[in-house]
């Protein structure tokens, strides 16, 4: 994911830390899935996160 060219929505910076919380996203219906990893895309300025990106989405289907 290119993040250069990203502007934080909330304070118009635009430098950005990617960081994820290593809790999965799983499928309402699978909840023994492993899941998808999150990844945040944090505003270095205020902290607003102004994306959350499933890494690998084709997971929530299995
Ligand atoms: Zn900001």
């Amino acid at each position: 994911m290119n993040i250069a060219d990203k502007k934080c929505t909330n304070c118009g910076e635009n430098s950005f830390v990617q960081a994820t919380d290593y809790i999965n996203l799983r499928p309402l219906d699978k909840k023994m899935s492993i899941g998808a990893e999150r990844v945040y895309t944090v505003c270095l300025n205020c902290g607003e996160v102004v994306s959350i990106q499933v890494k690998d989405p084709e997971k929530l289907l299995k």
